[in-house]
């Protein structure tokens, strides 16, 4: 009894590790940057599940980057039930560093008929204002 009520204090304290990360972080992060950053070492299946977790939760969402690889990044407006993801903000990734950042920037989401929206990521590619000006 007594280890599976610290396995759970343990898992809450990650969590809420987890969204500290997000809420102060810059830019979005891939899985593996939140798992480096964490001060205890958790597997990685473990980070997956709980990024999992959140996002059907509504609480982040991710974009899939260039490479592949998935950044996240802490949601505002979307802890509803049922929780959809239906971002109408711009997602940058610079070619350079490889940072992908949530943009404050909005487009408009058309509405498509006869279709089922769950979720959307828009991304843009080139070079952030850090690498352009630090290449000047
Ligand atoms: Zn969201
Ligand atoms: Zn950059
Ligand atoms: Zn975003």
């Amino acid at each position: 009894m007594k280890t599976t009520e610290s396995k759970k204090t343990r898992n809450t304290k990650h969590q809420k590790a987890v969204l500290d990360l997000l809420k102060n972080a810059e830019k979005a992060l891939t899985a593996d940057e939140i798992r480096e950053q964490l001060e205890d070492h958790i597997n990685k299946t473990t980070v997956y599940r709980m990024l999992d977790r959140f996002v059907e939760a509504g609480k982040i969402h991710f974009v899939t980057g260039q490479n592949g690889k998935s950044f996240y990044a802490l949601c505002k407006t979307c802890n509803e039930e049922p929780p959809q993801h239906i971002h109408n903000h711009l997602h940058f990734q610079c070619e350079v560093c490889g940072n992908v950042e949530c943009l404050p920037n909005t487009v408009k989401v058309p509405q498509l008929p006869g279709y089922n929206i769950r979720e959307t990521q828009l991304l843009i590619i080139g070079t952030c204002k850090r690498c352009i000006s630090s290449t000047n």
